[in-house]
Formats: C-alpha cells, structure tokens, sequence
C-alpha cells in the first residue's frame, strides 16, 4: 500500500513525502479510506503506531474543499488528555497541512488564555483541546461548536484513567448530533466501549498490534537489582554512549526528581517531567531533551504521554508499572516508525510480581541481564560469572558517598555490583533480521463494531 493507492491531495502527498514517509503504517492503510468516506471510527491503536497520522491526514483532505477567511467555527476537534499530546497533534496537522489553507489552534491548561483566545477569534478550522481548558474557553463563549463537522476523542482509555470522562461526556453534549466521530483507544475497558456505543454510529472498527504484542524492534533486557543499588546501576549503564537519549520512567514523582538530580550530580545532563512541574518547565524539559542539550529526561507515565522524539535509543524503566498495559506504552517510546530500541527495566525483589504480569501480556520472557554491567556487556557478565571473578560487595555507604562527592562532568569510578542472585545461563541472543518495512507487522482488523477488553488500574503518579 502507498499513499498515492489512498487517493490523497497532491498538496498532502508532498507534504508527506516531505517528512521521509515511505508508506501508511498499517492503521493508517486501514483508516484513512474509512475516514475519507466519511464513516465513523473505533481505533484501537497506541502512540508509536501512526495513529495522528491515521486521523489528521483525511481530517485535513475532508476539510481543504472549504476553508478561507471569516470561517470561524471550529469544524473538526480533537480532544486529547494531555498538553503534550495536544502540541504534538497539533504540529502534526501543521506539517500535514503544510501546503493547505486548513488553519489549527491548540488550547490546554497550565498557561495563559490570552494568546489561546486570539488564536480562537483568528478562526481555526481545527481545534486540538485538553477538556479542562476546552471546558473554560467554551464556557466563556470563546469557542463556538455549532459548525463542528468531525470530532475526534483520542486516547479515550487514558481520559478515562486521569478522570477525564466526565467532562468528556459534558463536552460531547454541546456537539452537534450530525458529525463524524473518530474515537482512539490503545485498550478497550468496558466505560470506553459503553460511551462509544452511545458515541459513534455503525462505526468501523480498526485495530493494530494489539496491546499485548510488544513492539518487535525494540530489544528488552532486565538486570535484577535491589532497590538501593538502583542508583549505580542506572550510572552504570549511561556510561554506554551510543545510548545518546534516554527516557527513564519512575512510578512517582518524587522518584523522577531524585533520579534527575542524581543525574545531574554525577555529570549527566538530565531533566524530570511530571505533573508537579509547571508547564513552561515541562516544556523547556521536553525541548532540552529533544534538541540533545539533556541526555536523559526523567518522567512518570502521565507526564510521559505524547512524547513523541525521533530516534530515541533507549528508554529505561527504573521501577517496575503495576500495570502491564503501562509497560508497553513506555517502551513504545522507543523502537518508533521502524527504528531499532532499547527497553532496559531494573527489577528489584518487590517488583517481581509485576514483571510476571508483564511476560504473562507480552507473551514472552525478558532477556535477564546481570546486574553489574550495561546491557550488552557480554564480557562483564561472562566474567563475573567465573567464581574467581566474583567481585568483593562494595559497602553501600562508600559508594554513595564517592556518588555525592563527584563532581559535574568526573567520571564515575566504575566497580561491578555484586551478582544479586544466580541467574540462569542467558538464552541464545535472537539475531533480528532488518525489516524492510519500517512497521510493526501488527494485526489489523477493520471490520463492524466490535468490542473486547477489560480495565484495568493505573500506575498511580504520586
Ligand atoms: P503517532 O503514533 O501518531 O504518535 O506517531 C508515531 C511517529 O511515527 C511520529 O513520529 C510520526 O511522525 C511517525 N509516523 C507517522 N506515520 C508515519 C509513516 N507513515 N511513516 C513513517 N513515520 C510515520
């Protein structure tokens, strides 16, 4: 499949061809002829899949034919749960729509109105909202929705998580009845399938690389590490420099700005993200991380969503997610649109209840790696596995001290940890064949409305 076979405008064909795609991931092939004709759409699809694209591409063709000055009400909205996911869509129609007169805006909360509010009365065709804010502006009379065409609920299942719904449903009552309705999901709980019932009418559903096959290029390893050695062994394995960007995912807040400012104390640039920061510091966060001034950000699960960098190498979970779903959307940060990744997660002796309900939903064991050197280090491993190279523990209170007292920039003396436990002989390394289509073969299935799934909690960000 091309997206030339998708019958799309010439101007979109350039602009996509602009930015490097070769051809539609597979929820793009199977949305974009439904959303073009006009059919209302289930997508189970999460972030890495192409799923932006999925929608924002026909949205865009569906509204060139008839867009130009004094247009004012908004006639597709996109309703997504966080600021970050909103400035991503948005640039995403920005560079789709590149070379047409489709005008967008984005509103979330967290800054001011003001600029949100010329943007509004400047006329914007497209509307990308966070609900709290959308709520405000909507309530003020600053957004109009009579004129709305098409409406877009994008990550339903995480609006439903951070206690969104609610507003979701009010939000949905002041939409007008006749419109087209996409809705996303990455999982179908059953609150989700119930509002899309009430939702969508005779919707399509499309759904690819279901939430329990982790994404194939992405290489996984596990070191088995106690809590308190944790700290080590995330400098340790940063001091691989291929792994230029690395995302380190904690289940607390806290946990993130502890983890930066060890960083940062042992010479490596690093920034936290969660949501006790502002969003001028989340914002400088994610632009340091993307422009490489920071080597590692920090972030928990929420603060996480829509962190869209190209290339990442590496993502590493520093604690476990209780929730295994969760597990996949972190290390979806990696290994995107085809490019190889990393996914390295410390599992301490608490967290082994979680990694069992994580291979249960992958389906498949995580490669262990010892804990005393960086993934890949075959030779450490072979080493310290020799009796005679056993290395002598280090007392804990010496190494952290040596931690406090280095400064910025001095390398850390490397000593390998101790091995926590025998561990099994490593299995065979599976060599990976390069892919010639840069997707995840997931499945796709388009077919009638459909529902399957069950809810689950949520890794609490405290
Ligand atoms: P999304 O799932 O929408 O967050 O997209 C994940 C990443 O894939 C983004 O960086 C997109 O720019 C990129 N992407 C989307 N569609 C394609 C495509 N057809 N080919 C290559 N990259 C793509």
């Amino acid at each position: 499949m091309t997206f030339q076979e998708l019958q799309l405008l010439p101007s979109i064909l350039q602009a996509v061809e602009e930015l490097g795609y070769e051809r539609p991931s597979p929820i793009q092939a199977a949305a974009i002829p439904h959303v073009l004709a006009g059919r209302d759409l289930i997508g189970c699809a999460q972030t890495g899949t192409g799923k932006t694209a999925a929608f924002a591409i026909p949205i865009l063709q569906r509204l060139q034919g008839r867009v130009g000055k004094g247009h004012k009400p908004v006639r597709a909205l996109i309703l997504t749960p966080t600021r970050e996911l909103a400035l991503q869509i948005q640039e995403n129609f920005t560079q789709y729509g590149k070379y047409l007169p489709v005008r967008t805006a984005v509103i979330f909360g967290g800054v001011g109105q003001t600029p949100q509010v010329e943007a509004l009365q400047a006329g914007a065709d497209v509307l990308v909202a966070t609900p709290g804010r959308l709520m405000d502006l909507y309530n003020q009379g600053h957004v109009s929705l009579t004129g709305l065409e098409i409406f877009v609920l994008d990550e339903a299942d995480r609006m439903l998580d951070m206690g969104f719904i609610r507003d979701v449903r009010k939000i949905i009552g002041w939409l007008p009845k006749k419109r087209q309705t996409l809705l996303f999901s990455a999982t179908m709980p059953q609150e989700i399938a119930e509002l899309s019932q009430t939702l969508l009418r005779e919707p399509v559903r499309v759904e690819v690389t279901p939430q329990s096959s982790t994404v194939d290029a992405i290489r996984q390893k596990l070191y088995r590490v106690e809590q308190a050695d944790k700290k080590c062994l995330l400098q340790e394995v940063l001091q691989d420099k291929s792994l230029t960007s690395v995302l380190v995912f904690t289940n607390t807040k806290h946990r993130a700005n502890q983890v930066a400012e060890l960083l940062n104390s042992g010479g490596i640039a690093a920034m936290a993200i969660h949501g006790n920061k502002s969003q001028s510091a989340r914002v400088l966060a994610l632009g340091s991380f993307k422009a490489g001034t920071i080597r590692v950000l920090v972030a928990t699960d929420i603060a996480a969503r829509g962190i869209d960098v190209s290339g990442l190498p590496c993502v590493i979970n520093y604690e476990l997610p209780n929730v295994p779903e969760t597990y996949v959307h972190r290390i979806g940060r990696t290994g995107r649109a085809g490019r190889p990744g990393l996914a390295i997660s410390f599992c301490n002796r608490e967290e082994e209840a979680y990694l069992r309900d994580i291979e249960k939903l992958i389906g498949k064991k995580i490669p262990v790696v010892r804990a005393d050197g960086p993934s890949g280090r075959e030779e450490i491993e072979k080493k310290v596995s020799e009796p005679k190279a056993t290395p002598k523990p280090t007392p804990k209170p010496a190494r952290a001290k040596e931690e406090l007292s280095r400064a910025p920039g001095q390398k850390l003396k490397l000593e390998p940890l101790p091995p926590l436990r025998p561990l099994p002989p490593e299995p065979p390394k599976p060599r990976r064949a390069l892919r010639s289509d840069p997707w995840v073969p997931g499945r796709v299935v388009a077919s009638a409305d459909g529902r399957r799934g069950k809810r689950r909690g949520r890794t609490p960000e405290t």
